[in-house]
Formats: structure tokens, C-alpha cells, sequence
């Protein structure tokens, strides 16, 4: 019979005591490192000048809280994935969490196809963003025509001329376009799945324009726009045609970090939720005493919960070397569109002016009729 210390080994399922401190250590860093320089920073700012980064990066490097997801043999800390997901989750509790966790104290990691370029092409594009001395760069799938199915929907073609590919087209939604060095970009060089190539292209290459997706947050993606740009054919990674695998791995380790992102900003809305709901009183009653009320919060934490059980459980099954195609693909943020979150946050957290609402003393400031204290970031559970 399976004991609970195997069951414990196998992962079903609480975390491992030694995650449980990893994540302990990430939510102290994020109350007193993270959390009060945030509060110095305009609301929707995008991102945070190099010199406010540089204090809080060298004291998460001392913590070990660096490049986590890059191998100790390049400088990284070498996490698993089990134990990125549990620092991804917390680091995103933040405002700017969806695209810099922690802000980008915790540094920055290559493209995971990286790793499986030239050690030439390594050192002159990835160790520097491994050191902390180059900032993050791109990764340009999607198209226009599709970013679900990028086998069938990459269009941006690459041909060959001498020493260099010509690349012609346009790459739609491409986070980080402007402010990294360079980027790996996908792009046809033959026909079908196996058709795909994988590049390095460095900003400036005369030929690649930006132009900013405005979208409801201030930090946009990009459509990158090529005419006739040319790129070096050493910056070709791995063999021509033999990019789609390149991308797969990328996306399928991707889909796991993805999902922990907004698990940890749901948590953080549902703390701040149910904090809201034991404050306010409504009709001679708290709120929180209200079955209907009940009823929503407890719908969200059940979603929460197996939003995050499925990741740990692919992130698990990828530390044991397991093909985890089908795991990640079931790594997802909890439902948004479901009566539940919609309708409990909808009518609690925004009327609780959550922390994007309040001023730096934690008190609410868009004019609602908040009259307590908004509810600050709360301890998460
Ligand atoms: C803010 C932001 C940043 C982004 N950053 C980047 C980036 O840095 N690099 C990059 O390459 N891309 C980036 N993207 C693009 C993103 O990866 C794509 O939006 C995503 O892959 C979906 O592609 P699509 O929008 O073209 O939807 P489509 O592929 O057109 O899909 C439309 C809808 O159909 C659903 N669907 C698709 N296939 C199936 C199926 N088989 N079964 C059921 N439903 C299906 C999808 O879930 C989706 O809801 C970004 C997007 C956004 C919004």
C-alpha cells in the first residue's frame, strides 16, 4: 500500500517541505524588497529603470533567487520546475507580475532554445542576460494568421542568399520586442511543420521595424515588421527546417510558467477578495456571512486549487523526465470568464479598489465608495 511519505515523494499532494521554504523565501522577498519599490512607481508604469533594478537584483543573487531557469553550468540556479512554478506563482503577485515578475529582480533567463544553440552563439547573446548586463530578449512566434497553431500559421519567410537569410514579413504580438538586444524569431524556410527554421535577430538589423499593439495594458506587445532583412547565417540556431521542435519544447515548458503567473494574481485577488468580504458590512450583516457570497468564493478557490494541482502536477511529471505534452496543455489560470470569478470579483474587488486603486499608505483613491482602508496586498494563503 502507498504510504503518505511515498505518496508525498510521487506528489499527491502537498508541496515538499524544501518548495514550501523556496516559496516562503520569494513571498518575504516580495513584502519587503518588491512591494515598497512598486509603491514608489507611477501606476501603469512599464517596467522599472535599470538603476531602481540593480539594489533588489543583488540581494535576490544572495538569496540564490537568480536566472532560475537557467542551468547552474551557465550561471543560473538551476531550479526544477516544480520549484520555478512556486517562484513564478509568488513572483507575480505584483503589478507588473504578468510581464515582470518581481519587477525583474530575479534576472533574466534566455529563450530556453538557447541552450541548444552553438556554444559561440551562447556566449555572445545569452550569457549576457545570464550576468545581468543585457536585458531580456524576444521570442516571435505568432502571425497574424495565428499564434494557436504556428506549424500551419507561420508565414515570415527565410530565404537563402550567400551568407545571410532574407526574411520577409511581419510577426504579430511580440512581448519585449523593443526594449530587448535581439530575439529568436521563427520562420518558414520550407514547407509544413518541418519547414521551420529558428533565428537570432539582433535590433537594429536595417530591414526590422516595431510597431506598438496598444492593448489595456500599458506594457504592449509588438508587430515586428521584416523587409528584406538580412541575417547572418550564423545565426541560424540548430539545423534549417528543424525549428518546430525548437519552438515545441519552448511552448510546451512555457504553457507550465504561463499558467503559475496568473494562479498567483488570482490568489492574490482572491485573498484580497475574501479580506473585502469580512470588512464590509452590508444590510445589518458582513458580507461574508452571506451564502450567495459563499458560494462564489468557494467556486473560486475549488477552480484555484485545480488550476494549480494540474501544474504542479506537470511540472512534477517534467522534473521526472516525462513527456509532458498533454500535462502542460491542461496548465491553465483558473476560468476567467466563469460566474464565479466574474461575478465575486467584478462586485468585490473593484469596489475594494484593490492595490492598483490606492495610494501608498494602502488607502483607496478612485473616489468609490470604499470608506475603510482598501484592503492591502494580504498574506497569501
Ligand atoms: C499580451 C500578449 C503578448 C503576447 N506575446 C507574445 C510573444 O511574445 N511572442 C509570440 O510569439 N506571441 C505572443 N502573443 C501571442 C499569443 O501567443 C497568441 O495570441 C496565442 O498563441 C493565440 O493565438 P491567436 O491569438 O492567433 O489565436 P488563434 O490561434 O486564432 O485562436 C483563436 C481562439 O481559438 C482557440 N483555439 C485555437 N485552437 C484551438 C483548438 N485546437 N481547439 C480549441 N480551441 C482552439 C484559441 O484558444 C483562441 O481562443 C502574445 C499575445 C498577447 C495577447
Amino acid at each position: 500500500m502507498t504510504t503518505v511519505e511515498d505518496a508525498q515523494l510521487t506528489g499527491a499532494w502537498e508541496l515538499p517541505e524544501e518548495f514550501r521554504m523556496l516559496r516562503d523565501t520569494v513571498r518575504r522577498f516580495m513584502n519587503t524588497e518588491v512591494h515598497p519599490l512598486e509603491d514608489t512607481l507611477p501606476h501603469d508604469a512599464p517596467g522599472l529603470p535599470r538603476e531602481q533594478l540593480l539594489p533588489p537584483q543583488e540581494k535576490a543573487r544572495k538569496l540564490g533567487l537568480w536566472a532560475m531557469q537557467t542551468p547552474a553550468s551557465y550561471g543560473g540556479a538551476g531550479l526544477s520546475v516544480l520549484g520555478q512554478v512556486v517562484v513564478a506563482e509568488e513572483a507575480a503577485k505584483c503589478r507588473m507580475g504578468a510581464f515582470f515578475p518581481a519587477l525583474g529582480a530575479f534576472g533574466g533567463n534566455p529563450p530556453n532554445v538557447m541552450f541548444k544553440a552553438s556554444p559561440e552563439q551562447f556566449a555572445k547573446f545569452a550569457q549576457p542576460i545570464i550576468d545581468g548586463t543585457a536585458t531580456k530578449a524576444c521570442t516571435s512566434i505568432s502571425e497574424a494568421s495565428g499564434g494557436s497553431d504556428p506549424a500551419r500559421a507561420i508565414q515570415l519567410e527565410a530565404v537563402r542568399d550567400g551568407d545571410h537569410y532574407v526574411l520577409s514579413g511581419s510577426k504579430m504580438w511580440t512581448s519585449h520586442a523593443e526594449n530587448g538586444d535581439w530575439g529568436v524569431v521563427y520562420a518558414r524556410t520550407g514547407e509544413g511543420r518541418n519547414g521551420i527554421s529558428c533565428f537570432i535577430v539582433e535590433k537594429g538589423t536595417p530591414g526590422v521595424t516595431f510597431s506598438r499593439i496598444n492593448v489595456m495594458a500599458s506594457f504592449a506587445p509588438f508587430e515586428v515588421h521584416f523587409e528584406d532583412a538580412r541575417i547572418p547565417v550564423g545565426n541560424l540556431i540548430g539545423e534549417k527546417c528543424r525549428g518546430f521542435t525548437l519552438a515545441t519544447d519552448f511552448l510546451v515548458y512555457g504553457r507550465m510558467l504561463y499558467a503559475a503567473g496568473p494562479i498567483g494574481i488570482a490568489q492574490e485577488a482572491l485573498n484580497m477578495t475574501c479580506r473585502w468580504a469580512e470588512d464590509r458590512d452590508v444590510f445589518g450583516g458582513n458580507l461574508a456571512d452571506k451564502q450567495g457570497i459563499q458560494w462564489m468564493l468557494v467556486e473560486c478557490e475549488v477552480e484555484l486549487r485545480a488550476a494549480r494541482l494540474l501544474m504542479y502536477q506537470a511540472a512534477w511529471n517534467a522534473d521526472l523526465g516525462k513527456d509532458v505534452k498533454v500535462d502542460a496543455s491542461r496548465c491553465t489560470a483558473p476560468k476567467p470568464p466563469s460566474r464565479s470569478w466574474t461575478g465575486a470579483f467584478r462586485s468585490m474587488v473593484l469596489s475594494a479598489c484593490p492595490t492598483n486603486c490606492r495610494s501608498n499608505d494602502g488607502t483607496a483613491t478612485c473616489g468609490s465608495n470604499v470608506s475603510a482602508k482598501a484592503p492591502r496586498r494580504c498574506s497569501a494563503s
